[in-house]
C-alpha cells in the first residue's frame, strides 16, 4: 500500500463518498475531515481524542445521548434472536407490534396505523403514494399535486427533495419534480411586512396558500405538507396562529395534512409530537429521528384513521396494497426504536425538553438579544437558533461570501461544541440531546458568546 493512503483520513478522502460536502474541496484535502470514534452523554469524541459537545445531537437525532448500553444490548439480544424476518403478506414481529401499539397510542389525533422505512426520506416518499393512491381510490385522479413550502425540508429523494424547499438540495439535479409546489415560508422576522402582527402575518400566508390553491384549482391539489417547527431551513417555530390560519385553508378544499416530525416527534418540543404543541391535526405523520435517537435506522408514517380506511377499500377493489421494502419492520430497528422510547419515557425526556429547554431559551434570549452581530434568537423547547445580521436595526443579511454562519460554526468547535451552521442564510443552529442539563446549557451559551465574540472581532 502506498504510503498517501496509509493514513485512515487519507483512506477517506480516497474511498469515501460524503453527503452533502463540497466533494472537490474534500478530495483536494482543503476541508478537514473528522473521524468519529466515540460519545457518551451530550460529548462526542474523535479519534484523536478531541471531545466536542454535540449541541445539535449529530442531525437533531441522537435524543438520549450517545453512548447508552441499554440500546446497544437491545439491539445485541433482537439480532441474537431474529435478526431478520420480512413484514409481507401478514408477517410480523413482536419488536413492532409492541412499538406500534406505544406509537399510536401516545400520538392520539385520530391515528390507526404505522408504515416503516428506514429514513425520513423513505418515510415521505411513502406519504407521497399514499395520497396518490387516496384520491385515485375515491375516483378523483386529478387530485395529485401537493403543497410545500419555501426553505422547508423533507428528505433528499428525487420526491422529497422535490418537497425539500432549499436552492442546495436543487441545484443541477433538475429539481423540484412536477406536481410539487411551493409557498411562503412562516418566518415572521425576516418576511413579515412592516406594522403586520403575527396573527396578520400567518392570516396572509393562509391567504397566499388559498390563492395558489385556487390558481392551480382546487381539484387538483392533494395534500400539503409542513414541519410544525421549520428544521433545517432555519429552525423557526411557527408565528401566531399560523397552523389554525393554515388548516382552516386545508379542510376548506379538502386537502390533506402531513405533518413532517421527523425532527419534532418524541419531546424536541417539551411535548411528545410538535403536533401537540401547535394544535396541528394531521391526516399523516411522519416519524424518523428520534424514534430510535439513530441508534439504528427506522422511520415511519403514521397514517390517520380517514386516510386507512379510504386505503382498506381501496384494496378490496383494486387488490392488495403494492409498496414495501425489504426492511418495512425490521425487527432490529424496531427493537433499538422500543429501547430508546423506554428511556425516552422512563427519564421523561420529553418533560426535560419542556423545562431545560425554556431555560435554553431564556438564557439565549439574555445572551444574544442585544449582541451586535444578532437579528434574531428564536426556538422552542429543546430546539432554537441565532440568525446573524447587519445594518442599523440587525435586520439585512450578511454578504453570503463572508460565510458568517459557517465561520460561527468553525469558532464554536475551537471552543469544543459542535453547533450547525444551517444551509441556507446566516443561521446557527441548536438541537442538543434530550439529556442535557442546565450546566450544560450553561457551557452551550458560554461557548457560543465567546465564538460570537471571536467572528464579531475578526468583521
Ligand atoms: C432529516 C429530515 C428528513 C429526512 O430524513 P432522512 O432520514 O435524512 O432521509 C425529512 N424530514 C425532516 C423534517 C427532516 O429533518
Amino acid at each position: 500500500m502506498d504510503n498517501r493512503i496509509n493514513d485512515i483520513s487519507a483512506i477517506d478522502r480516497e474511498f469515501v463518498f460524503h453527503p452533502s460536502t463540497h466533494l472537490a474541496q474534500f478530495e483536494r484535502g482543503e476541508i478537514p475531515n473528522r473521524i468519529m470514534s466515540g460519545g457518551s452523554g451530550v460529548y462526542v469524541r474523535d479519534r484523536d481524542g478531541l471531545e466536542s459537545l454535540d449541541a445539535f445531537a449529530g442531525l437533531y437525532c441522537v435524543n438520549i445521548g450517545y453512548g447508552r448500553t441499554e440500546v446497544a444490548d437491545a439491539i445485541y439480544a433482537q439480532a441474537q434472536k431474529l435478526a431478520y424476518y420480512h413484514a409481507y403478506v401478514g408477517h410480523s414481529n413482536e419488536q413492532v407490534i409492541n412499538l406500534s401499539e406505544r406509537i399510536i397510542r401516545s400520538a392520539g389525533m385520530n391515528m390507526s396505523k404505522v408504515y416503516y422505512g428506514l429514513s425520513g426520506s423513505d418515510a415521505n416518499e411513502t406519504n407521497l403514494k399514499i395520497v396518490r393512491y387516496y384520491n385515485n381510490v375515491l375516483g378523483r385522479p386529478e387530485k395529485k399535486k401537493v403543497i410545500s413550502r419555501h426553505r422547508a425540508y423533507h428528505g433528499s429523494g428525487l420526491m422529497t427533495g422535490s418537497l425539500t424547499g432549499l436552492q442546495a438540495f436543487h441545484n443541477a439535479f433538475d429539481l423540484p419534480m412536477e406536481g410539487i409546489l411551493h409557498t411562503a415560508c412562516p418566518h415572521y422576522w425576516r418576511y413579515a411586512q412592516a406594522g403586520e402582527t403575527e396573527l396578520d402575518f400567518s392570516q396572509r400566508l393562509a391567504d397566499e396558500l388559498e390563492a395558489l390553491i385556487l390558481a392551480q384549482g382546487p381539484e387538483t391539489i392533494a395534500a400539503f405538507i409542513g414541519e410544525p417547527v421549520l428544521g433545517t431551513g432555519g429552525i423557526v417555530p411557527p408565528p401566531e396562529g399560523y397552523w389554525t390560519a393554515i388548516q382552516a385553508v386545508l379542510r376548506k378544499y379538502d386537502i390533506l395534512l402531513i405533518a413532517d416530525e421527523v425532527v419534532t416527534a418524541f419531546g424536541r418540543t417539551g411535548q411528545y409530537f410538535g403536533s401537540h404543541t401547535y394544535g396541528i391535526e394531521p391526516d399523516i405523520i411522519t416519524i424518523a429521528k428520534g424514534l430510535t435517537s439513530a441508534y439504528l435506522p427506522l422511520s415511519g408514517s403514521i397514517i390517520g384513521k380517514k386516510v386507512w380506511d379510504v386505503l382498506v377499500e381501496g384494496n378490496d377493489r383494486l387488490g392488495p396494497f403494492g409498496h414495501g421494502w425489504t426492511y418495512s419492520s425490521h425487527p432490529v430497528c424496531a427493537a433499538a426504536a422500543n429501547a430508546n422510547l423506554d428511556i425516552v419515557d422512563g427519564e421523561d425526556l420529553t418533560g426535560n425538553a419542556a423545562r431545560t429547554g425554556a431555560y435554553f431559551q431564556r438564557r439565549l434570549r439574555e445572551t444574544f438579544t442585544d449582541h451586535p452581530l444578532v437579528g434574531e434568537v428564536r426556538g422552542v423547547g429543546l430546539m432554537a437558533a441565532l440568525e446573524f445580521a447587519t445594518g442599523k436595526d440587525r435586520r439585512d443579511s450578511f454578504d453570503p461570501n463572508l460565510k458568517i454562519g459557517p465561520r460561527v460554526s468553525a469558532a464554536a468547535l475551537e471552543h469544543g461544541m459542535i453547533a450547525r451552521a444551517m444551509p441556507q442564510g446566516d443561521i446557527l443552529g441548536f438541537a442538543p440531546p434530550l439529556v442535557i442539563t442546565e450546566a450544560e446549557v450553561d457551557r452551550i451559551v458560554e461557548m457560543t458568546l465567546a465564538a460570537v465574540n471571536h467572528v464579531t472581532e475578526t468583521l
